[in-house]
């Protein structure tokens, strides 16, 4: 069976460090694995205009922003398809058709459209389309036969949903869709990396974030500022590494050998952690290390992002030849598809 990968972003916003340790990262590695046969990297614009239809501007200028991360952080689209969601009308239609296939309560049990729903007050009054964002993420992933999506913890009831909704299909309607499986970071802290204010989550949504994009003194001035342990107030206190923020993103993003060219005084995380566990470390120290890893993680993606800043037209040539490749396969499998539910009235001649 062909390997294919599809996984996306919504253009709400520039992405952050959470974006790329959950899934960026090992995005990019999976395109240069040479294991796949097909990539395909979704800007998802119609998901994002479920919860920001009154803001179609800020949907539109943050397709070039997401599509500079990418380029910036690696994605070659020699090797991947980048591709804008609308731009591949056979994506609705197969929501439409997947829409059948799921009940109101399944949709309101999956507990991120539930955390997203509050976020967001919708509670008195959810947008429908906002409500069916699983159904058309399943249509966006099952229409590339997608065998892998590359995402954060925060994605597996969707892919899930997704997997039930292929089961269903194919139960229904004959053996057409394949079913996906997530691959989640390794790395236990980027699987959900928190905000800078200590929140659950960073997220565009939430201004809690490290963009890619930020400038040095930003991206120093944002690690400076971070939430900590609220318990650990003089330098001598013990303090706790669980569930803090500076302490998981040195898990996410901290190199062993970073050690002896930042804090030679420690050999590794672990006695790092152990030292502010015991006292006598303080959350200055600690930040400034973070920050040095953060810049060395970050420089270069800033140096290519702004070289593809300065071509534009070429960022949008890549999306527009991405976005006719992805049409053309989506159209494959709604032939597919319109055949399996005995809707493809003009192929058959059994009607007359
Ligand atoms: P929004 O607030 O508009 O939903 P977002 O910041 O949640 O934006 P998405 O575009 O919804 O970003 O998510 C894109 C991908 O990035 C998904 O695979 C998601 O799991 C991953 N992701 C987003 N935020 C994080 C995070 N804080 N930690 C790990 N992965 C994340
Ligand atoms: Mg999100």
């Amino acid at each position: 069976m062909k390997q294919i990968i599809l996984t996306g972003d919504r253009p709400t916003g520039r992405l952050h460090v959470g974006h790329y340790v959950g899934s960026l990262r090992e995005r990019v590695e999976l395109q240069n694995s040479g294991k796949y046969d097909e990539v395909y990297i979704m800007i998802a614009d119609a998901q994002a205009l479920t919860d920001n239809a009154d803001n179609p501007e800020k949907v539109r200028q943050n397709i070039k922003e997401v599509a500079l991360d990418y380029l910036a952080v690696g994605i070659d689209p020699k090797k991947s398809h980048i591709f804008i969601q609308s731009m591949v009308p056979e994506l609705t239609e197969l929501t439409f058709y997947y829409m059948n296939l799921v009940t109101v309560s399944r949709v309101q049990r999956n507990p991120t459209v539930k955390a997203e729903i509050q976020q967001r007050g919708f509670e008195t009054s959810i947008p429908v389309g906002f409500f069916c964002y699983p159904i058309s993420q399943a249509a966006d992933i099952t229409a590339f036969k997608a065998t892998v999506v590359p995402a954060g913890e925060d994605q597996e009831p969707m892919l899930e949903q997704c997997r039930e909704i292929v089961r269903k299909f194919n139960e229904t309607y004959g053996e057409t869709l394949v079913e996906p499986k997530i691959v989640l970071p390794k790395n236990a802290a980027s699987k959900r990396l928190p905000g800078i204010d200590g929140k659950a989550k960073m997220s565009k949504s939430l201004g809690n974030c490290i963009y890619l994009s930020d400038e040095p003194d930003v991206i120093k001035q944002k690690v400076m500022s971070m939430y900590t342990d609220p318990t650990h107030i003089k330098v001598s206190d013990p303090g706790h590494v669980e569930g803090n923020p500076v302490f998981i993103y040195l898990d996410a993003f901290c190199k062993p050998e970073q050690f002896e060219k930042y804090l030679p005084e420690y050999k590794n995380l672990d006695e790092l952690k152990d030292h502010y566990t015991r006292g006598g470390l303080g959350d200055m120290k600690v930040k400034r290390f973070l920050n040095n890893v953060l810049q060395e993680e970050l420089e270069p993606i800033r140096a290519r992002r702004k070289e593809w800043e300065g071509k534009l037209p070429e960022v949008f040539e890549i999306l527009k030849e991405g976005s006719a490749y992805a049409e053309h396969t989506a159209a494959q499998t709604l032939a597919d598809v319109r055949h399996s539910m005995k809707i493809d009235y003009f192929d058959q001649t059994d009607l007359y």
